[in-house]
């Protein structure tokens, strides 16, 4: 037996139901991703402007099919602008607007002027490009979770594409007055991809929601979450295993008497100091530096492809800006300074262990010296 059309109105309107509660789903266990609240709130006119069309398709009154288009306009809009919340965080007003008032003046317009065969290709070109708006923000987005993003672009172009099929039948046929609900393949085959493409959308949403989750999880692994800059964890992901030539060095960083920061000041006091020391280690770097705190007060900078002598400049670059930093705490202005040892790799080439092992004795050096200093491993002179 053939589903009627009524039939597959009643199954959008139950899947587009089911997606707003998914994505309101998906929203609580990730709420700074609004653009799932924003989605679901377009889904709600929506499920209501297709039941109005229910009765529209049964009884075809005017009033029905021009609430139909309004509450189409207000959630396709809707929906268009949380593609653009997903893609900048931002929600558009004008976006909204520019959508909702296109849409009905192209379709609540000739309807109202009698002309409902018009109306329905205004209405479906509108909503058509509205779908296409939607599928380029994802697009652009495409980067941050390929396969899922790949997904949902193509299924709001799709949905597209079946919404333009939908006017251009239309405008084959060449009424401009129709007296019903439209009624032709190509508004069975639009009725069945929506089907298709909300359950799909739903299913890719869940994928995409999986997937930035799982980059969150990645990301926090590899963070110091107190200078955001890279933990010791994955300094040794990235370098553990590499072999340091002369082009190669390492710098450890150590903040003097860290200790005594926190005794006098307070240990808030200290964790400033710390963000402020990320800040400092970070400036002027190049792509291929990396910097990460070892652990407390300890921070090391690994500098690839570099001259022989750069290092030490670094290194005393970072000492003498530091120094020179008058830090407010509690409105008083506090000096702070830092000792850095440095290591070059060899030219028969040396591990990152060694390397360190090298620069930390080097940093032990500069303590022993004073502080507030820069020394170089010895064994460079020896290698
Ligand atoms: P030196 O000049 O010899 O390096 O002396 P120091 O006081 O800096 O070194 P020490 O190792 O004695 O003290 C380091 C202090 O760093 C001790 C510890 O409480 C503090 N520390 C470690 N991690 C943190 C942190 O995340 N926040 C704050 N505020 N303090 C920390
Ligand atoms: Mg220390
Ligand atoms: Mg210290």
């Amino acid at each position: 037996m053939l589903v009627d059309y009524n039939s597959l109105l009643l199954a959008l309107g139950v899947s587009a139901s089911c997606l707003a509660v998914t994505l309101v789903g998906s929203w609580f266990s990730r709420r700074p991703d609004t653009f799932l609240l924003t989605c679901s709130a377009g889904l709600v006119p929506l499920v209501g402007g297709i039941f109005i069309y229910g009765h529209y398709v049964d009884k075809p009154h005017p009033i029905f099919a021009i609430l139909t288009f309004i509450l189409f306009f207000i959630g396709f809009s809707t929906i268009w602008v949380a593609g653009y919340q997903f893609r900048t965080r931002r929600l558009s007003g004008w976006r909204f607007l520019l959508g909702c008032l296109t849409g009905i003046a192209a379709s609540v317009g000739p309807m109202l002027a009698g002309y409902d065969g018009l109306a329905f290709i205004g209405d479906n070109v509108v909503i058509g490009l509205l779908l296409l708006l939607t599928a380029r923000e994802y697009w652009i987005s495409r980067h941050e979770a390929p396969t899922p993003l790949y997904g949902i672009t193509a299924l709001y172009t799709l949905t597209a594409i079946s919404f333009g099929l939908c006017a251009a039948v239309l405008i084959a046929d060449g009424k401009l007055v129709l007296g019903h609900a439209p009624n032709n393949w190509a508004e069975d085959f639009s009725l069945a991809v929506c089907i298709a493409g909300m359950t799909g959308i739903g299913a890719l949403s869940l994928a995409l929601h999986q997937w930035r989750q799982a980059a969150l999880h990645r990301q926090e692994a590899i963070t110091d979450s107190l200078t955001g800059l890279l933990n010791r964890r994955a300094l040794f992901d990235l370098h553990g295993r590499r072999t340091f030539g002369p082009s190669m060095a390492v710098i450890i960083f150590d903040i003097d008497r860290f200790k005594l920061i926190n005794d006098q000041h307070g240990h808030a006091a200290g964790d400033f100091v710390l963000k402020l020391f990320g800040q400092e280690l970070s400036v002027g770097l190049r792509p291929s530096d990396t910097v990460a705190r070892l652990g407390g007060e300890e921070f090391a900078l690994v500098l690839d492809n570099t001259l022989p002598g750069r290092a030490e400049q670094v290194a005393e670059r970072v000492r003498d800006a530091f120094a020179a930093r008058a830090i407010e705490v509690e409105g008083k202005s506090l000096v702070c300074t830092v000792s850095a040892g440095v290591a070059t790799g060899t030219v028969k080439g040396i591990g990152f262990d060694d390397v360190l092992r090298a620069a930390d004795k080097a940093l032990y050096e500069a303590k022993r010296n004073g502080r507030n200093r820069v020394e170089v491993a010895a064994y460079l002179h020896a290698v």
